[in-house]
């Protein structure tokens, strides 16, 4: 529980010279049709962020703390990897939320124990990479939906990925279009398992 306060009080430290930003309502929209328990009223990003997690693993790129997420990107956070890191971010949130800051830390602290470092190998960290799992292996497909619905998007355009998935929660979602081959989106947006 000390690591959790210690790097969360660090990560507010170390980038104090960054700014959080608020996401644009769009961008909250998409999340929240996939994450509606999640309360993102105060949810801030800050990017281009040092993480404390680097402490002991190199590769975190993201953090969450509370309503605050930081990722180690900087510049646009429009693109597919990092939206689908703001994802996995998200799940620890509602974590926070659904936990509270306290039980979570200590959760955390004991899991990370536990397990012998950081990895899936702890539950929190199981459901929330489990939930991108699931909405990239069962839910969506950027190339299978953009073959069937974006007929005219570049797939040449290094940010084609995150176009077809914008497209796909802006209107695929709701519209019910094919998605996936496997196409158990419903299961998702229905919120079983999270
Ligand atoms: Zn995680």
């Amino acid at each position: 529980m000390v690591v959790y306060w210690l790097s969360k009080h660090t990560a507010a430290l170390a980038n104090i010279h960054r700014k959080p930003l608020a996401l644009d309502t769009l961008t909250l929209r998409r999340f929240h049709l996939l994450l509606p328990d999640v309360d993102l009223s105060n949810l801030r990003i800050v990017s281009g962020a040092w993480l404390p997690a680097w402490l002991f693993h190199r590769s975190v790129i993201g953090m969450a703390y509370k309503d605050r997420i930081y990722a180690s990107a900087s510049g646009s956070l429009d693109t597919y990897d990092s939206f689908l890191l703001m994802v996995h971010e998200l799940v620890h949130i509602l974590q926070i939320q659904r936990l509270g800051e306290l039980r979570f830390a200590g959760e955390y602290g004991c899991q990370f124990l536990y397990a012998g470092g950081y990895g899936r190998k702890m539950p929190l960290e199981a459901e929330a990479y489990g939930f991108v799992d699931r909405f990239c292996e069962c839910t969506f497909s950027p190339r299978y939906y953009a073959s069937r619905h974006l007929p005219s998007l570049d797939t040449a355009h290094p940010n084609w990925e995150y176009h077809a998935l914008s497209h796909f929660l802006d209107h695929g979602l709701h519209s019910g279009l094919a998605s996936h081959p496997a196409a158990l989106h419903q299961r998702l947006t229905a919120g079983s398992g999270i």
